[in-house]
This record gives C-alpha cells, sequence and structure tokens, in this order.
C-alpha cells in the first residue's frame, strides 16, 4: 500500500510517498528555518504563509521522485493535531481537497504518533512490544508506553517547556541562531560539560520540567559575567567570551541529557518493556544518541535516522498505514478538523 504523507504542523513543509509503513519511495521537507533564523522562532503566520507557497510545489515533487502520480497512489494522510493552527489548515486543506478530488481515502494522523513512527522508516528489524517512548521534540517532551501499535498511554509529560523549546531559548541567551538544538550541541563539544554545574529539577514522578533549566542558564550565565539578576537575559551574549558560552552550552545540553536518563531510569521498570524509541526533533541530538547507544539497560535503544527525526511526511503516512493495519477507518473529507492542542492516544 502506498500512503502520499502531508505534514505542516509547524515550519515545514513536507510530503512523501510510502509504501507498506516502512519503505520510504519519495520524501521532500521544505524547512522554512532560514526565515525564521532572523527572528530567532517561529512566527504563525508567516509559518502559514509560506506553507500556502510550498505545499503544492512540494507534494508533486514527492509523487515525482516515487514515480507516482495522485491516481496511482492508495490513500493520504495529513496532521491535523497537534501544531500551530493557520499551519494545520493548510495542510489539512490541501489533503482534504486531494482526497476529494481523486477519490482517495484520507487519514488524520496526531503529530506525536507520526515522531514515534519515523522509526519504523526503513526498518529491517522488528521492534518489539511492549516499547517505551520518549518523545522531545519542540513543542513536547512526553514518555509514552506502547503495548502494541497504534496504542499509546502517557506516562509522563512536561509541566511546563518542551525540552526542544529549551534548546532553543537557551541557544538564543548565549547567542546562537534558531533553531538551537544543533548550534547548542556545536558550541557544547568544544566547552566543558562540568564547569557550571546546573540544578536537575526535583519533579515528581516521571513528569518533567525545563523552564527551570532555562532559568538557571540565566542566572549562570548573569553570574559568569557580574551582571544583575535583572539584567535583561537578550543582552547577556554580549558580555560572554566564546569559551563561556561553549563551556554554558555544553554544561546545558549535559543537564538536559540527565533529566531524560533520569525519567527514563523511572519509567523503566513500570512494566516489562521490550524496547526504547527515542523520538521528535531533539532525538537527532549526538550526546543523548552517544549516551543512550544501542543498548540501554540490556533493552535495544531505536533512534530514527537522522532525516526522519524533525518533522517529514514519510512518518505520518508510516504512522497511518499502522492506524490502516490496525483497523482504523478513513476520515470524512467533508468534515475533518485540526486541533491545535490535543493528547496522543
Ligand atoms: P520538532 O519539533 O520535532 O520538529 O523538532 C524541532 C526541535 O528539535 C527544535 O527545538 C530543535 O532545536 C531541536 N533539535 C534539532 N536538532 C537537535 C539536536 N541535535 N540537539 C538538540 N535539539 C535538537
Ligand atoms: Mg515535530
Amino acid at each position: 500500500m502506498k500512503i502520499l504523507g502531508l505534514e505542516s504542523s509547524c515550519d515545514e513543509t513536507a510530503a512523501a510517498v510510502v509504501e507498506n509503513g516502512t519503505h520510504v519511495l519519495s520524501n521532500v521537507v521544505a524547512s522554512q528555518i532560514d526565515i525564521f533564523a532572523e527572528y530567532g522562532g517561529v512566527i504563525p503566520e508567516i509559518a502559514a504563509r509560506s506553507h500556502l507557497e510550498a505545499v503544492l510545489p512540494v507534494i508533486d515533487k514527492a509523487l515525482k521522485d516515487a514515480n507516482e502520480t495522485l491516481d496511482t497512489i492508495d490513500a493520504i494522510a495529513v496532521t491535523h493535531t497537534p501544531g500551530l493552527l493557520g499551519s494545520l489548515l493548510v495542510g489539512t486543506l490541501t489533503a482534504r481537497t486531494l482526497a476529494l478530488l481523486h477519490e482517495k481515502p484520507l487519514y488524520a494522523v496526531h503529530h506525536l504518533k507520526s515522531h514515534v513512527y519515523a522509526n519504523w522508516l526503513y526498518t529491517k528489524y522488528d521492534i518489539k512490544f511492549p516499547v517505551l517512548a520518549l518523545v522531545i521534540s519542540g513543542g513536547h517532551t512526553q514518555i509514552l508506553s506502547m503495548p502494541s501499535h497504534n496504542s499509546f498511554e502517557i506516562i509522563g509529560t512536561t509541566k511546563d517547556d518542551a525540552i526542544g523549546e529549551c534548546f532553543d531559548k537557551v541557544a538564543k541567551i548565549l547567542g546562537f541562531p534558531y533553531p538551537g538544538g544543533p548550534e547548542i550541541s556545536k558550541h557544547a563539544e568544544n566547552g566543558d560539560p562540568e564547569k557550571y554545574p546546573l540544578p536537575i529539577p526535583k519533579v515528581a514522578g516521571l513528569d518533567f520540567s525545563f523552564s527551570g533549566l532555562k532559568t538557571a542558564v540565566i542566572r549562570k550565565a548573569q553570574s559568569i559575567a557580574n551582571l544583575p539578576i535583572s539584567y535583561p537575559s537578550h543582552d547577556i551574549k554580549n558580555h560572554l567570551t566564546p569559551e563561556q558560552k561553549n563551556d554554558l552550552a555544553a554544561s546545558f545540553e549535559s543537564t538536559a541529557v540527565k533529566i531524560l536518563l533520569e525519567k527514563l531510569d523511572a519509567a523503566l521498570p513500570s512494566c516489562l518493556y521490550s524496547s526504547i524509541i527515542i523520538a521528535g526533533g531533539v532525538s537527532a541530538n549526538s550526546l543523548l544518541r552517544k549516551t543512550l547507544g544501542k543498548t540501554y539497560k540490556n533493552l535495544p535503544v531505536y533512534f530514527p535516522d537522522p532525516k526522519f527525526s524533525g518533522d517529514n511526511g514519510a512518518m505520518v503516512a508510516s504512522a497511518a498505514f499502522f492506524e490502516i493495519e490496525s483497523g482504523v477507518k478513513p476520515t470524512n473529507p467533508y468534515s475533518l478538523t485540526i486541533s491545535p492542542r490535543s493528547a496522543i492516544s
């Protein structure tokens, strides 16, 4: 079964054709990163307009690269929640229209579900259930228990900022461009992770908190630069040396990874898991990949291929395929709605 997957929940317009949930026939991503690097973050109205310009050429290229047409594919899948309202609207309205015009079944996919399914793309091995999934992205930080395909229970979530958002905000404080995650990693390679110890937040159970870590970096940076705590965070960067920035980046990154590991360790005994899956944009982080390795506590650890760790259409098509396999019926293209916020289920 060949599915055209569309993704436009944030600042990537993406389309891909995937066969049977795992075999990627094409994958096209038009990123708006260059536009938002200038602003230091995503501006929803600009994102939606950029999706409008990119969506049809991106779909066209994905179909051509796969040697398919809208008539030869079997189904269309699209992200309908969660995400930016205007961005989601562009993707879903396009998918609804194409599904109606070409009489194709339409599947509406939850964004976090598709991040998890990025791990099935190109997978030669069988991922064994039950799976413990750690979803770490720009908008979410969640620990999911996944007993079988298309079945999820949230067992931990962030109380405030998402981890990716925290990487982006700390990068901004240090004067690194958006998106901050890769920049923090790059600078951390030349820094000392032990130089500036940062506190690990005490949050009950399997939940996370990242806003305190961001504030701790601000306070540490102010104290290194001999600035008062009232000093505006946007200007601290001008008072830090490149070496201090590298050490702060390394100290922050190692603390963020420690927080993830602490919660992963706490989650593992809650069930006899057979595998660990890491998903979402922050799964590209090399320190996390190095720290967890290929097995952790005797369980196989799966990371998506780095090109599928950020937002893409292939993971949407994969998630839809496994939904169909588990009995999910197509959605009505006349009435499909979007939702900026909604929990995975
Ligand atoms: P997503 O929301 O899944 O599209 O992922 C985007 C988020 O992933 C942004 O917050 C990025 O800063 C973050 N990110 C991307 N690459 C890395 C990396 N190598 N290390 C840490 N965070 C990253
Ligand atoms: Mg995402």
